[in-house]
């Protein structure tokens, strides 16, 4: 009977908690999707359909999984909680559109900040076409998911990721607002950002104390040319240092002398007394590229 109720729901969760003497291990971010509807628009949103290579990160008891399945996905998962496997193999469905569940779905049994893609999908997926990334994300670690996963080789057409509300916020703010800064400015120099939908405590078991929304980023045609990214980034960060100060003062530890600070401000036509919330990526380019001239 089970079989036939979603795994993204109270009443299957419960039971499979109860039969494998499961807990919900905070460590590792796992708050379990017990909503279909939630679920369900997760996999609307990364627009699943048949043969999409799919990849996941943290399948928990499966609930994101098995929709992702059943939408046509082929799913590898990195996993690092060893008491998943067993649940895993034993709760997805043993077939998938009529194939067998290990045709469909791989197991990754690896922290994902340490994948090395190219080889962990090698045989399962057709690396010469692109892959979606699709995850409920353990929060504790989003922030090092997203960015490892623009850093790397993987050939991704979309990652739509469930994180904390306030962290979606962030990677779509634009200037002037709160939430601008460096990370909406590193993301947004190379990917779309689009809040798809946003979800309720009461969709998840054990309920996160944090609200939760799903965004989708997509790749830019062109991506801002920034240069030597690392050192953009850097840049960024400093000259967010102190949010409240001005772009001056926070350009002191890039720029220690004066006069420097002011030909740099001066060159570009910025007003010095702005905060760096004010200034569009456009700047913080402009920015990176005059300090990476006076260090030639
Ligand atoms: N996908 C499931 C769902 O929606 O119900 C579970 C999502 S839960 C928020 C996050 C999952 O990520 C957990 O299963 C957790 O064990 C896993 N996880 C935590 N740290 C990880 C890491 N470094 N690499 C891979 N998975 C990780």
């Amino acid at each position: 009977m089970t079989n036939r109720i979603p795994i993204a729901s109270p009443v299957r969760t419960a039971a499979i908690v109860n039969r494998y003497f499961v807990h919900a291990k905070k460590n590792l971010g796992q708050n379990f999707l017990v909503d279909l509807d939630a679920v369900q628009g997760i996999v609307r949103a990364a627009g699943i359909e048949p043969g999409d290579q799919v990849v996941e990160v943290g399948p928990g008891i499966g609930s994101l999984t098995e929709q992702l399945l059943l939408a046509g996905g082929k799913v590898a998962a990195y996993e690092v909680d060893q008491s998943l496997p067993e649940i895993l193999a034993n709760e997805l469905p043993e077939k998938v559109g009529g194939q067998d569940l290990d045709q469909r779905f791989k197991l990754i049994m690896k922290d994902v900040l340490k994948a090395d893609f190219a080889t962990d999908l090698a045989g399962f997926f057709d690396l010469s076409n692109p892959v979606k990334v699709v995850a409920n994300l353990p929060y504790y670690i989003t922030t090092p998911i997203i960015f490892n996963l623009l850093e790397s080789s993987l050939d991704f057409t979309s990652l739509t990721l469930m994180m904390q509300k306030e962290v979606a916020e962030r990677l779509a703010a634009q200037p002037g607002s709160k939430d601008y800064g460096p990370l909406s400015i590193a993301v947004q120099t190379q990917m779309s950002v689009d809040l798809a939908l946003e979800v309720g405590h009461a969709s998840f078991m054990p309920q996160p104390k944090v609200d939760s929304a799903v965004v989708v980023l997509t790749p830019l045609e062109k991506p801002a040319d920034v240069g030597d990214r690392k050192q953009f980034n850097r840049v960024v960060k400093l000259c967010f240092a102190q949010r409240r100060k001005t772009l001056a003062n926070n350009l002191k530890t890039l720029l220690p002398d004066k006069e420097d600070r002011e030909k740099l401000l001066a060159d570009l036509d910025l007003d010095p007394r702005q905060r760096p919330e004010q200034l569009a990526i456009s700047d913080f380019i402009r920015i990176s590229q005059a300090i990476a001239e006076m260090n030639k």
